[in-house]
């Protein structure tokens, strides 16, 4: 068994907006057209999920799901209706503020899906569309391995 059981695991889109660009993007181009689900959608799943419990963990991704204000609520009400885990899926630049990092972890959110277009930040710049763009997440990476221990 794999460190996650994804079976145990629900994923809302919450969000279909984001601040990036990238060039291998599947869905630049369409985000204004996507609906993320609704509160109502999401009440709906937490309510059925707090009486059933057929899942520990949800999943809540976007597009960039950082970019909503709201998203610390949506993880602590989340928690508060039996959800063992929150994971986010991010490109991870919001993750260099370490308030804001506190903030989602106090919230409830325990798992971080991080995807970053490259290995390192030299490689990163090498990809045209990319060279313009904010190096934090892998600025992240970095303050995180320094911080450990
Ligand atoms: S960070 Fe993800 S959603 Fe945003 S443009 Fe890049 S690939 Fe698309």
């Amino acid at each position: 068994m794999g460190l996650f059981d994804h079976d145990r695991y629900v994923e809302l889109t919450m969000h279909f907006r984001c601040n990036l660009l990238c060039e291998h993007c599947m869905i630049e181009g369409t985000m204004d057209r996507l609906e993320p689900e609704s509160m109502d959608r999401f009440r709906e799943l937490l309510e059925y999920n707090r009486v059933n419990r057929v899942r520990d963990g949800l999943i809540l991704t976007g597009s960039e799901i950082t970019l909503r204000r709201d998203l610390p609520d949506l993880a602590r009400v989340a928690r508060q209706n039996g959800f063992e885990h929150v994971r986010i899926q991010t490109h991870g630049m919001r993750l260099a503020d370490p308030e804001y990092c506190r903030e989602l972890v106090d919230a409830g959110i325990d798992e971080y899906f991080v995807s970053v277009t490259a290995a390192d930040a030299e490689t990163h710049d090498a990809i045209p569309k990319c060279r313009a763009r904010s190096r934090r997440p892998y600025e992240v990476s970095r303050t995180s391995r320094h911080s450990k221990g």
